[in-house]
């Protein structure tokens, strides 16, 4: 698997399947959330309420990942986390990691071979980006995938620079 770190904006991503911090209510949301859905178009929202309708009346869980289309956005697939919100004592790290363990997951059940994250939770839900960073890192160290390309799609210097150090000794990482 190769893994990317670049800056930018993951809504402009043409891999097959890009990754959305949601929330559990998968109505969208801010951040990431709200530029995902904004650029997708109504097509995305109503992929969300049918499964709100249909298979998760409660919502997506936190560590969980669900697939939808992607609407006009120019990837095929939009996979929705949920990321532990920091500021309402979701502090174990495990969930973090679960996050990205889980979309990736799904990205093989649906044959994703290309799959841009951001950094989950490390806006409004309050993780520093260097922890986000050493999640992301810990679930593709241990996971068994036929993604052949993962790139972290980060919205600002800092966090680029936090997940360049965690992936600083990674062979698997490389410059774009
Ligand atoms: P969370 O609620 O999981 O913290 P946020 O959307 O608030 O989610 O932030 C997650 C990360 O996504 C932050 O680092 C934020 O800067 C980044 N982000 C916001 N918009 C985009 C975008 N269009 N592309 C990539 N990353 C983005």
């Amino acid at each position: 698997m190769r893994i990317e770190l670049v800056r930018g904006d993951i809504t402009r991503e043409g891999v097959d399947a890009i990754v959305n911090a949601a929330n559990s209510s998968l109505l969208g949301g801010g951040g990431v959330d709200g530029a995902i859905h904004q650029a997708a178009g109504p097509k995305l929202l109503a992929e969300c309420q049918e499964l709100r309708r249909t298979t998760l009346p409660h919502g997506l869980p936190v560590g969980q990942a669900v697939a939808t289309g992607a609407g006009e956005l120019p990837c095929r697939w939009v996979i929705h986390t949920v990321g532990p919100n920091r500021h309402a004592g979701q502090t174990n790290p495990d969930l973090l990691r679960s996050c990205f363990t889980a979309s990736l997951r799904v990205a093989d059940q649906i044959g994703v071979k290309s799959l841009a994250f951001p950094a989950i939770s490390a806006g409004v839900y309050g993780w520093a980006a260097d922890q986000v960073a050493v999640a992301a890192r810990a679930a593709l160290d241990g996971a068994t995938s036929q993604v052949n390309l993962v790139r972290f799609v980060l919205f600002n210097v800092q966090i680029l620079k936090a997940f360049r150090e965690a992936f600083a000794d990674s062979a698997a990482a490389a410059p774009r």
